[in-house]
């Protein structure tokens, strides 16, 4: 299976706090991928680097073989992004909004225009899409951002705690409609959350705490790595467990 993302050795520091310490870590084609890591565990700081926001201070992150630092436009082309804050332009449409990203990313009409009626019938927003973005309901939003980052058919799709602020059942739709996603188009994705019910469903799960990978393997590997039943229990020892050991 071809890695769509391969992060290697990826060390950032901020003054005094070491957020990230030679994390490395890869993503194949058509697999979803958790990242989860408590508050402080450095997951928006990983992302930041994942989509060439910021350069790591050692290390490097490689989206289909394109490295971030040295060739960010082949990089980032293959990418489709969430982010944490909602990054809707509430005062258009969602077509219009929809179209104006198309264009950004270069494509055609002719491409775009089918493709993103397509996905609004997929998602089942075509109903929305002449209504302005501040009428539409938080799910939704989401669903239109996650929609716009797959515009451009992307390989990899990073999810940064997008689900923060979402009532749970638009929480579990926005999770199944990137399930989807992975499964019709092979992409890859890097869910990360500090929710450990979002991370059930994921093939792999890697934990991230205190700027490092504690853990990288199947759900049900890291219960039995933990000697518990649930994966929220394994996480739980494995993070706060640490604490308590280090209190003592
Ligand atoms: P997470 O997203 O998992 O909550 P972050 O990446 O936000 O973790 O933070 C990791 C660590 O780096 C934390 O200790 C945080 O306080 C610190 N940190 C994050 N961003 C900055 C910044 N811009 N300046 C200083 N410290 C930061």
């Amino acid at each position: 299976m071809a890695a769509v993302l391969s992060c290697r050795d990826v060390s950032k520091r901020y003054g005094r706090t070491q957020a990230l310490d030679k994390v490395s870590l890869q993503v194949d084609e058509g697999e979803m991928v958790a990242l989860l890591g408590p508050n402080g565990a450095g997951k928006t700081t990983l992302f930041q680097l994942l989509t060439g926001l910021f350069v790591p201070d050692s290390g490097s992150v490689e989206v289909l073989g394109a490295d971030m630092r040295r060739n960010p436009v082949a990089a980032l082309a293959h990418l489709g992004v969430v982010f944490q804050q909602p990054a809707l332009d509430l005062n258009l449409t969602v077509r219009r909004s929809l179209r104006f990203h198309a264009d950004l990313h270069g494509l055609p009409s002719s491409v775009s225009r089918p493709r993103i009626e397509a996905l609004l019938q997929r998602f089942g927003l075509a109903a929305s899409a002449g209504e302005l973005g501040r009428k539409l309901s938080g799910g939704n939003r989401r669903k239109v951002e996650l929609l716009r980052a797959l515009l451009h058919e992307p390989r990899l799709l990073l999810m940064d705690e997008a689900t923060v602020g979402l009532d749970p059942a638009s929480r579990v739709q926005l999770l199944q409609e990137v399930l989807q996603a992975r499964e019709e188009r092979s992409i890859g994705v890097l869910w990360a959350t500090h929710l450990v019910d979002e991370a059930q469903r994921a093939q792999r799960v890697i934990v991230l705490h205190k700027g490092t990978v504690r853990f990288d393997g199947t759900p049900q590997a890291l219960c039995a790595a933990q000697g518990q039943e649930t994966l929220e229990a394994a996480f739980l020892q494995l993070t706060g467990g640490e604490r308590h050991a280090k209190a003592a």
